[in-house]
């Protein structure tokens, strides 16, 4: 099969095309045919190389994946070769003390796919069974692509771990990349009043579009964080997102209101920070972190992507060959939403593309 690999831990140029063999299938898996897979910051860490993490190359990255299944193992049940499906990119045990809870993100054999074992950035790719879940007929592969770990992620974070309550203010740092967008609309279906922080005048209408009431464009305010509280008549917000990290987490933590809650997937800026611990005390506020989702919130979010209650937002679409170009525009932090791989793979999977595709351009607008 053809797949894009990271020969090596690096930058852009360790990103080849390879031809691998066909991945086997256990008794407990399917082999999905993937027709889209989307990219996420993560794929950069994992190219770069994550520490603590034994690199084993080549790698195919790749967490959103979305295909048919072309072959079902030994023992399992309800699934069919044909079957459309998105994958569920949190992998645990099912047997360990927080799998039993249900809490499978803390499994102490939790894996991501495309981080800790082979992902979607190749033409078939082997997954368990349990990770599937089925996308209806008439919703786009392309799009299907776009949802999975951005949607399950920011439901986790909002819903389950910061508690929104409708009527709070959420302010989301930094509105740009897949997890946020979908945070943006998520709070605004949860009844609150969204608020955002991004980098361009087409971002800002993007983040409004989205749900946000109002949006501060930080280049041109830099002091986003007075901007924030101004607006929030002196009072703060009541929780805000922020993945960014090193560079915005002290502001963040200063913008929060009186029992506030700063909630957490990521820090794309930088993981070490100084925090003055008398504001933490003080102002009664919650630092909440999360990542990924559990089966019951992957299905649940899914059921109102599926619902087009939440919508993906895509930046764009290109070829499985043009994932080094991919890699370079998420660097460049150029796009607004997701970038989705088309991996097209043969005759059967451009019919399971279906027309909803071609809503979608397949080159950047502006190229
Ligand atoms: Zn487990």
């Amino acid at each position: 099969m053809q797949a894009m690999i990271y020969r090596a831990a690096g930058g852009l140029d360790v990103i080849r095309a390879a031809d691998l063999p066909t991945p086997d299938v256990g008794p407990q898996d399917v082999r999905v045919r993937v027709v889209a897979a989307a990219l996420n910051h993560l794929d950069l860490w994992t190219r770069r190389g994550m520490p603590g993490i034994p690199p084993r190359f080549p790698h195919v990255s790749g967490s959103d994946v979305a295909g048919v299944i072309d072959e079902v193992g030994s023992d399992v049940q309800g699934w069919q070769t044909g079957d459309r499906v998105v994958v569920n990119p949190t992998l645990s045990c099912g047997q360990c003390e927080w799998c039993q809870r249900g809490q499978d993100p803390l499994c102490n054999r939790f894996m991501v796919l495309g981080e800790h074992c082979w992902g979607g950035f190749a033409e078939q790719l082997v997954v368990p069974a349990a990770n599937l879940e089925r996308v209806p007929d008439d919703f786009p592969l392309i799009e299907a692509a776009a949802a999975p770990l951005a949607y399950a992620t920011a439901w986790r974070m909002l819903i389950s771990r910061a508690k929104l309550r409708p009527g709070e203010t959420v302010l989301v740092v930094g509105a740009g990349g897949g997890v946020n967008s979908a945070a943006i609309q998520i709070a605004a279906l949860a009844g609150c009043e969204v608020w955002a922080t991004t980098s361009t005048p087409e971002k800002v209408a993007l983040a409004h579009a989205l749900g946000a009431s109002w949006v501060v464009n930080y280049r041109e305010e830099p002091n986003w964080s007075k901007a924030v509280y101004l607006h929030s008549a002196k009072r703060g917000v009541d929780v805000i997102v922020d993945n960014v990290g090193a560079a915005t987490w002290p502001a963040s933590i200063r913008t929060l209101a009186k029992g506030g809650r700063l909630i957490n997937v990521g820090a794309t800026t930088g993981h070490a920070v100084e925090i003055d611990i008398r504001q933490i005390f003080w102002k009664q506020i919650q630092l909440i972190g999360s990542t990924m989702s559990t089966r019951s919130e992957f299905h649940e979010v899914m059921r109102l992507v599926w619902q087009r209650k939440l919508k993906p937002v895509i930046d764009r679409v290109l070829p499985l060959s043009e994932l080094r170009e991919a890699h370079r525009i998420m660097e460049e932090g150029e796009q607004f939403g997701k970038i989705v791989l088309n991996v097209g793979n043969g005759e059967n999977a451009a019919n399971a593309h279906n027309a909803g595709n071609a809503e979608y351009p397949q080159s950047p607008p502006n190229s």
